[in-house]
């Protein structure tokens, strides 16, 4: 039997190609293109991300996820100055490929790209953690390095709003983690503004925080985006792959599974933040830093590693 295509449901002249099961529709890669930068701007403007006038600078790391949300943002908001901000992580066989990707896909957008590159700044790469007692978590060292680094970044371009790539699925599945761990204080960091520890600090946003990862990718392909398609090889593929597999079940029996968590968990937020309690900052004496120690997580990593290395610490002060 042949089977027939189905018309867009949106514009009804053209084939549709994607099927978005939580909303019943059936989509042209056009009509989907459009509905995907529609979202991110009904994503912002809902949870007051950033006003049209400021200067917001977006993390991006060659992969899908950030590729789509630098495009669509820049789709979103056309009139907006977006500045790009990457970090050469120096891992063999990967971050020489995400790097060619975020330079190609600036150039496409003309957007202003600002690289720190780990190697020549500080003298080390992530891959360097494997000879510390990181080994075999390098990607917590890694999320901890990004994370300073991105401030810096964003204190050299002098932008004061931070745009992430963090997907539904992401949030959903270490909110998941989280709640079995009952890692309270790192469950209401997930909402979709997080305000600066200090004035100088930047506001992190996270424009897809309501969009499907498989979309990121199909948004990437429709829009013909340069973007990296290898894993990074250190990543964690048994604890990503059985977090995916309940994620999936689960959204199979209903479709909207992962929309009405991350909405009752927002309604949660609130009750969360009165009942645990606030970390108090003071300055890291390394690196000046928001830190709730005496030296910040980032200083303390960084010293590690270049110890390994038979280096002397050397990072930027705030
Ligand atoms: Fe860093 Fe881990 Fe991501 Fe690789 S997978 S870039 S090591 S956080």
């Amino acid at each position: 039997m042949i089977k027939m295509p189905i018309p867009c449901r949106r514009c009804g002249s053209a084939d549709a190609e994607v099927y978005i099961p939580y909303a019943r529709l059936s989509l042209c890669p056009e009509c989907f293109r459009d509905f995907y930068v529609k979202r991110i701007k009904r994503t912002v403007e809902e949870f007051r991300m950033f006003r049209t006038d400021d200067r917001v600078g977006v993390a991006v790391s060659g992969g899908k996820d950030s590729t789509a949300l630098l495009h669509g943002l820049k789709e979103a908001f056309p009139n907006m100055e977006f500045v790009a901000l990457h970090v050469d992580l120096g891992i063999e066989g990967y971050s020489e490929e995400c790097r060619e990707k975020v330079e190609k896909l600036t150039e496409v957008l003309d957007v202003e790209l600002e690289v720190y590159d780990l190697k020549e700044e500080l003298g080390f790469t992530i891959d360097d953690f494997k000879r510390t007692i990181y080994r075999r978590k390098i990607c917590s060292a890694c999320g901890t390095v990004k994370r300073h680094i991105f401030e810096v970044l964003a204190g050299r371009v002098g932008v004061k709003v931070l745009a992430t790539g963090h997907n539904l699925d992401d949030i959903v599945g270490v909110m998941l983690n989280n709640f079995f761990s009952g890692n309270w204080s790192q469950l209401v960091r997930l909402r979709p503004v997080l305000e600066p520890v200090e004035p100088n600090q930047t506001l992190k946003v996270k424009p897809l925080i309501t969009t499907p990862e498989d979309e990121n990718l199909l948004y990437c392909l429709y829009s013909d985006l340069p973007f990296r398609e290898e894993n990074c090889p250190h990543a964690h593929k048994e604890r990503i792959s059985r977090n995916r597999e309940i994620l999936e079940f689960l959204s199979k029996r209903n479709p909207n599974f992962r929309h009405q968590m991350l909405r009752n968990f927002l309604k949660l937020i609130p009750i969360l933040e009165e009942a645990i309690e606030k970390p108090k900052y003071r300055r890291c004496r390394i690196c000046g830093y928001p830190s709730s120690s005496d030296v910040c997580a980032f200083c303390r990593r960084v010293e590690l590693v270049r110890k390994a290395k038979g280096m002397n610490i050397k990072t930027e002060k705030a």
